[in-house]
């Protein structure tokens, strides 16, 4: 099928290129390369320049990929990565994430109504659920987020649901745990300047780029005191979009799942995991605005509705990671 993939040069964006190709679809992007990169869009992929604030950058891509040149044959499926997603920065930034996050959708799903597409897959988040008794996220549990990143990401599931009884369209929604790790070609994987997630920060440590690893807060209620995640390898989340685009396919529901492995570790189990493969210095810090203690997938609905089973463990996680790393310090060399 042919699949717009928007943000698709971006970190989770570019690995579901991989897999869609790999999977044997058609992929077109659209990106504004405000955080992507050219050159990690898939080479058998075609690539537009845009912004989805730009609703005119949408129908542009929508009206020439369903032209003669490209055989009318339309968009069927369109994908969502186009977003801003770092927790700090939201809690500064608020606006700009609700401008970027909901402006940006609500501009997608209007060009998608004008022109009729009518399935939407869309990256959503564990911190949408907030701070939950246990930490365990069930889909139908409470949402209640607390920092701007999991508002925002909130405000675009609701207006998306909204917009499908409006206007019959298709959505599967997932909602990502802690997603790490890089393609096993080693081609793509977490590259940018100004990294906040842990275990890039980890493997920089590890590969001695940073002196050392500061562990934000010590006195969360978890068992080590330090805040407990679910990390999932970026691949084995670009396969579940694989199959999300299929069920929209092949039936005429809508989905909302948790992406996540069910496993929980805390910050300092990660860093234990890293230690026993590498040597990484470290340090406690106070905490860092807007951390929810626990935040660990129930994923017994994506295991039932797609079949979908992540098969790879926080070690590969840590290891591909690392090895990309290295891979990226030797080109620079
Ligand atoms: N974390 C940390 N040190 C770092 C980066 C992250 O202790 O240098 C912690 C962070 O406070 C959180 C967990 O690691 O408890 C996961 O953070 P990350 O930014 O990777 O993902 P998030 O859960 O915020 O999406």
């Amino acid at each position: 099928m042919k699949i717009l993939v928007v943000g698709g040069a971006g970190y989770i964006g570019s690995h579901t290129v991989y897999e869609l190709i790999r999977a044997g679809h058609e992929v077109v992007v659209l990106d504004n390369l405000a955080t992507g990169r050219r050159d990690a869009v898939h080479p058998d992929a075609r690539f537009y320049w845009g912004d989805i604030r730009n609703g005119r950058d949408i129908t542009r891509v929508f009206d020439i990929e369903s032209s003669a040149e490209f055989k009318n044959k339309p968009i069927e499926v369109v994908m969502h990565f186009a977003a801003k997603l770092i927790v700090p920065e939201s809690v500064s930034q608020p606006l700009a994430y609700y401008e970027n996050n909901v402006e940006g959708v609500r501009t997608l799903l209007e060009a998608m109504v004008d022109r009729d597409i009518k399935r939407l897959v869309f990256s959503s988040t564990a911190a949408v659920y907030g701070e939950l008794e246990g930490g365990i996220c069930r889909e139908d549990d409470l949402t209640c987020p607390i920092n701007p990143y999991g508002e925002t990401k909130l405000a675009c599931e609701k207006m998306i649901q909204w917009v499908s009884a409006a206007h019959d369209m298709q959505y599967c929604i997932f909602r990502y745990f802690n997603v790490a790790g890089a393609d096993a070609s080693l081609a793509i994987g977490l590259d940018k300047d100004n990294l906040t997630h842990i275990i890039p920060l980890v493997m920089q440590t590890a590969l001695g780029l940073r002196d050392k690893f500061y562990i934000f807060g010590s006195d969360y209620d978890t068992p080590d005191g330090t805040c407990v995640r679910d990390y999932i390898h970026v691949t084995d989340l670009a396969q579940a979009h694989v199959l999300g685009a299929d069920y929209l396919l092949k039936t005429s529901d809508s989905l909302i799942a948790n992406l996540g492995s069910g496993d929980g570790y805390s910050v300092k189990q990660v860093l234990d995991a890293a230690q026993g493969l590498f040597e990484v210095p470290f340090e406690y810090a106070p905490r860092r605005p807007g951390d929810p203690a626990r935040l660990i997938a129930n994923t017994t609905r994506v295991h039932e509705m797609l079949g979908w089973h992540p098969q790879l463990s926080l070690t590969d996680i840590l290891k591909s990671d690392y090895d990309f790393r290295r891979k990226l310090m030797q080109k620079e060399v």
